[in-house]
């Protein structure tokens, strides 16, 4: 692996991870699907076969790698052992049902999972780097009030297969150097699947992706960033959105559980094992509700002391959002008080608007489970938008 620390390698093994059990035969064939096994998940179903777990790295160079999906096709493996694969496993990659570009360059899958739910995923193009925007889940369980996902309810976790087949999929069309686990869903509350797809991301046999160019989002779920830390540290992303727990509580409600000091707390904590000096924090820019010179000065003494960068999020509307994007003076007059007191901040480029597909705000078709895409409905027609 890449810019692996010697100290940190066995954190790097998801074997470690104790939640990671060997995933189960796909739905329907009843086959075990290879596409979302890490190499020692892979490794011990060789093994549980009475195969050599040396295997585990041809296949997963094969699959990844090469794009193959037929055991006939991997030429290194003998006969034997192929056959012996085809009855068992499959390498099955999810279904997709919208691939379209976008005049700014970006590019959007749908993808449509067996279970009739949509996810997205979305590649976005920039000079020196390539950056493809992972969903998840199907939905979100949490409900920040500015985020169109948050409103849809939740349907399931995607499995490991359909997160890093979202990667498999934009690698066959594009060369991506960066992942961003920033589509729908919080991947914190997915942490089994969600590392598992990850190693693979980072694993020199499948996509060779270094640490510091995969990025977890998180709306700040504290005890699984410990965890993460603990399993596989990539490059943390914690969207704040406010500068005090009062604003905070509306805007991300999963701060009443666990409110800002606790949240910085483990950030802190976390630095210690990232392979970054600095956490980075999304701030979406809500029209004078987080945006005025007093959030500025309150978010300045809130990170002084806590190595941070500051990505400002235009706010990105929907149709029922309750919040307008902040104008661009006020955004600017933002990042000026921030870059003022010495703090590194961006304001992010809103691209893919035409295909609506700006990294966070992937909007997929859920059946929900809650009643909350109900719900959200009867606002917004009582609303008349
Ligand atoms: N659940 C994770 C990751 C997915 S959301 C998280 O919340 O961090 C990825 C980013 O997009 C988050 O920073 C999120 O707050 C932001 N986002 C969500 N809805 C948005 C919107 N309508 N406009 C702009 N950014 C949005
Ligand atoms: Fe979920 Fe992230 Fe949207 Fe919040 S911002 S509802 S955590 S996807």
């Amino acid at each position: 692996m890449q810019e692996q620390n010697a100290s940190l390698s066995p954190l790097l093994n998801p074997s470690l991870n104790p939640a990671a059990p060997l995933e189960l035969a796909s739905q329907k064939s009843g086959k075990i699907n290879l596409l979302g096994l890490s190499a020692q998940q892979l490794a011990d179903f060789f093994e549980s076969l009475g195969e050599k777990p040396f295997h585990a790295k041809q296949v997963l160079k094969w699959i990844h790698q090469r794009h193959v999906t037929s055991f006939d096709d991997m030429s290194d493996l003998s006969k034997s052992l192929r056959s012996k694969l085809q009855d068992v496993a499959e390498v099955l990659a999810p279904k997709v049902i919208l691939n379209k570009p976008s005049s700014d360059g970006t590019h959007k899958w749908l993808i449509q999972t067996p279970d009739g739910n949509c996810v997205e995923s979305v590649f976005i193009p920039e000079d020196d780097r390539g950056t493809l925007c992972v969903s998840s889940q199907v939905g979100c369980m949490l409900t920040c009030t500015f985020c169109s996902t948050g409103t849809q309810g939740f349907s399931r976790n995607l499995a490991s297969h359909e997160i890093i087949g979202q990667l498999w999929i934009a690698s066959q069309k594009f060369r991506v150097t960066n992942v961003v686990m920033m589509g729908m869903g919080e991947p914190l509350l997915n942490f089994d699947n969600v590392v598992s797809s990850m190693s693979l991301m980072l694993d020199d046999f499948a996509y060779g992706l270094s640490r510091r160019k995969v990025t977890l989002s998180t709306s700040g779920v504290v005890p699984e960033i410990d965890h993460l830390g603990q399993v596989l540290p990539v490059s943390l992303a914690v969207s704040l959105h406010a500068p005090n727990n009062a604003l905070r509580d509306q805007l991300v409600p999963i701060n009443r559980k666990h409110p800002i000091e606790v949240l910085l707390a483990a950030c802190k904590k976390y630095l210690i094992v990232s392979p970054h000096k600095d956490i980075t924090f999304e701030y979406v820019m809500l029209d004078h509700i987080n945006d005025t010179e007093e959030h500025a000065e309150e978010l300045i003494k809130l990170l002084q002391y806590l190595p941070s960068k500051i990505n400002l999020i235009p706010f990105n509307p929907y149709p029922g959002a309750i919040y307008q994007r902040s104008s661009n003076n006020r955004i600017h007059r933002f990042q000026r008080q921030l870059s003022g007191a010495g703090f590194v901040c961006t304001i992010r480029k809103t691209r893919g608007d035409d295909i609506d597909a700006a990294c966070g705000q992937l909007v997929g078709q859920v059946k929900d489970k809650t009643t909350r895409q109900a719900k959200h409905r009867e606002k917004v027609n009582k609303q008349d938008v």
